[in-house]
Formats: C-alpha cells, structure tokens, sequence
C-alpha cells in the first residue's frame, strides 16, 4: 500500500513554520508498512488544493492531509476535497454536536462559523476531533476497483498526532488490512568520508529487504538499514544480520547507533574511565 501526504498552509510555503507534521506523519506511514511516495504543500488555496488532492489520490492507496480545517476563511480543505472528489458538503450532525460539546465544556459559546467545520464531504467517514474543535474525516475514493482514502487532519501538530494514533492507524489498519511494519537501524560511523564507505558497503545499497543508505553529515556518517516485515521483531531481525555484515566491515569507524551522538558516545566513554 502507498501514500503520500499534503501538507496545507500557505506559512509554510513562506517558511514561517517548518512542517514537523509531514515528518511525524511520514514515520508513522512508514511504522504502518505504508510506502511514502510523495510529500507536497500546498497554500491555503481552494483550487491548488484539490489539484494536489487529485493528482496523489490517483497515484497511491492513501492521502492524508495536514491543516486548513479550522473555521475562518483561510481554512478550505473541505471545499478542496469535496471539490477534488467531485461531492458536495453535507452538515453532519453529529460533529456539529460533538464541536458543541467541546465549547460547552471550554466555557465559550460557539460562533456561526465553527459550523462551516461540521460540513464534510458527502460520502465521508466523519471522525470526531476529542482534543480540538476541527473534526477529521475521510473520503473513500473508487479508483479501479478498490477503495482509496483521503484522510484530512488538522494543523495543530497536538491534535494531528493524536487523531492519528487514536483514530486514524486504526482505521487504516482494518480497512486496508495493513500487516507490515517498516523499521530502520541507522548505525554511525566518523572517521571515514562517505565515499570510502560507499566503497565498503556498496553492494548492501543494492539490495532490497532490507534496504541500506546513507545520508552525511558534518564529520559522520549515517547508514540506514530498513527492513519491512510482517512484526517488529521480525524486522529487527533481519536489520540484525545486515547490521553483522556492515560492523565486520567497518568496526573501528562505528561510534553509535540510532539516536546516539558522538559527544555522547564520547563523554559516556571518558566517564567509565
Ligand atoms: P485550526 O482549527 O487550529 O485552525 P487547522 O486544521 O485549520 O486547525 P491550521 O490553521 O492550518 O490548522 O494550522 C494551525 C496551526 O498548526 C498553525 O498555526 C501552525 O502553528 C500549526 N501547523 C499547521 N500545519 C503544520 C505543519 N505542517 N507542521 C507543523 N505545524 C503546523
Ligand atoms: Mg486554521
């Protein structure tokens, strides 16, 4: 199964804020076994929003989007979805409950257009939003005979994260029937230039399960190795026999694993002795 992720705001094509939300999201689809195949951003712009929309949920299985699901005017990824997918917006009653429930318990009343975050595309799976007043849903999409899945998410990173482990990876785990898991080692090595090492474990970058890369950084680099199985511990196991053959190979250049840091490596290091 694939995905991708469009990410909603025109501040972040400004760069005012950085989008910590594709990437929390992008490992949360990788620990679900879903293949990332595209990230995009797109400003709070009705029409370029659903072109993006139309255009990824024609490549993958899954679309999930981030932002523009509050109530001000700014906010259009309904009209974007609704437009992508060719629906109109519907009034929800029970989101519009549930949004009331949330002002009645915060002890503010509800202005008229908290309403317009209760209208969602018709045909979609209304989600209700326990931690913020931006209600989710998703739009289940026919595309050559199977069910795709656009998945709208609010901004606020808080509310995003929890919607997503609370309501939506199970809700893609039982409609999709995901099973696999996709996990990565990254061991980290200094000492060495990155194209030495590429000599080294070269032949581990062509092969497939799991998969080996490497990324530099200022005097280290990083080999990551990710394994897709059917659990974690399977994964790991397979991580482990390839992580065998790159420490045989490169031994006295590898200070860590994972999060490690070097200074940490080091100072943890003179303290023992
Ligand atoms: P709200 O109901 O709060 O308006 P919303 O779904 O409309 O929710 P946005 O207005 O797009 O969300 O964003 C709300 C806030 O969440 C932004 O001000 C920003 O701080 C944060 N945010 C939005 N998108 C991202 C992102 N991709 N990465 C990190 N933070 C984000
Ligand atoms: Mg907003």
């Amino acid at each position: 199964m694939d995905a991708e992720i469009v990410t909603i705001g025109t501040e972040l094509l400004l760069g005012h804020i950085i989008d910590t939300n594709a990437a929390w999201l992008a490992q949360q689809l990788a620990a679900n076994g879903l293949n990332m195949y595209r990230k995009t951003t797109v400003g709070d712009n009705e029409a370029r929003i659903a072109a993006a929309l139309s255009e990824a949920i024609a490549r993958v299985d899954v679309v999930i989007t981030s932002g523009g699901l509050g109530p001000t005017v700014d906010d259009k990824t309904r009209e974007a979805v609704a437009l992508a997918t060719g629906r109109t917006l519907m009034l929800n009653e029970d989101l519009l409950a549930s949004i009331a429930e949330i002002f009645k318990r915060r002890g503010f009343s509800m202005s008229d257009n908290n309403r317009r975050q209760a209208y969602i595309p018709e045909g979609s799976i209304p989600i209700p939003n326990p931690v913020g007043t931006a209600p989710c849903f998703a739009v289940p999409v026919e595309r050559g005979g199977k069910t795709c899945y656009i998945i709208c998410l609010p901004g606020v990173p808080r509310e995003l994260k929890h919607m997503m482990e609370h309501a939506i990876v199970p809700l893609l785990r039982e409609r999709l029937g995901l099973t696999d898991t996709i996990r990565s080692r990254i061991i980290r090595v200094a000492g060495i230039t990155e194209s030495r090492v590429d000599q080294i474990v070269g032949d581990l970058e062509e092969q497939m399960n799991p998969t080996v890369g490497l990324a530099a950084h200022a005097g280290q680099i990083d080999i990551r190795i990710t394994a897709r199985a059917a659990s974690e511990t399977e994964a790991a196991a397979l991580i482990d026999a390839v992580e065998q053959q790159v420490r045989a190979r490169l031994a006295p250049y590898i200070f860590g694993t994972d999060t490690e840091t070097l200074e940490g490596v080091v100072t943890t290091t003179l303290a023992a002795r």
